[in-house]
């Protein structure tokens, strides 16, 4: 019989089986540090290299500050901004034309629903009005035949 010296005792097979399932969570724990700090290490050199919120049209790195001049990596001549700025102007026009459009759309939902609700409301009151006018017809022939017997008899 083997002996693990943390352990203790072993079974039959000779192998610790609590220290061959520490070793492999120890693996696994370390592979996942590793691609972490592939993944963090990536990043870094991509904001390195990307350190702007637009591409410079030279070098093709996501490079330069809005408006610049000049790109930070490639020292290329960037021109004028002008076009950069009428198509965010259009953009945004665009994203806020769909947002009233989107409204707009809404608020026609809502008008139909309280148009269709309205409807019903005026289809009930109609409904109970008859009611009411059948219960008071029934009540004054019940009446009246009464009335008619109690004066016949
Ligand atoms: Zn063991
Ligand atoms: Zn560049």
């Amino acid at each position: 019989m083997a002996y693990c010296p943390i352990h203790g005792y072993l079974g039959e097979g000779g192998t610790c089986d609590q220290c061959v399932r520490d070793r492999e969570e120890a693996e696994e724990a370390a592979e996942a540090r590793a691609g972490k700090a592939a993944e963090l290490a990536a990043e870094q050199t991509f904001l390195i290299n990307n350190p702007g919120d637009y591409k410079c049209p030279h070098c093709l790195l996501k490079s330069l500050k809005r408006g610049a001049r000049r790109c930070p990596k490639c020292h290329g001549e960037i021109g004028p901004w002008d076009e950069v700025y009428a198509r965010e102007a259009e953009a945004l026009k665009k994203q806020e034309e769909a947002r009233t459009q989107k409204e707009r759309e809404r608020q026609q939902q809502e008008e139909i629903r309280k148009s269709r609700k309205r409807a019903q409301a005026a289809v009930a009151a109609e409904r109970a009005r008859k009611t009411r006018h059948i219960c008071k017809v029934i009540f004054f022939t019940v009446a009246i035949v009464l009335m008619l017997r109690l004066i016949c008899a």
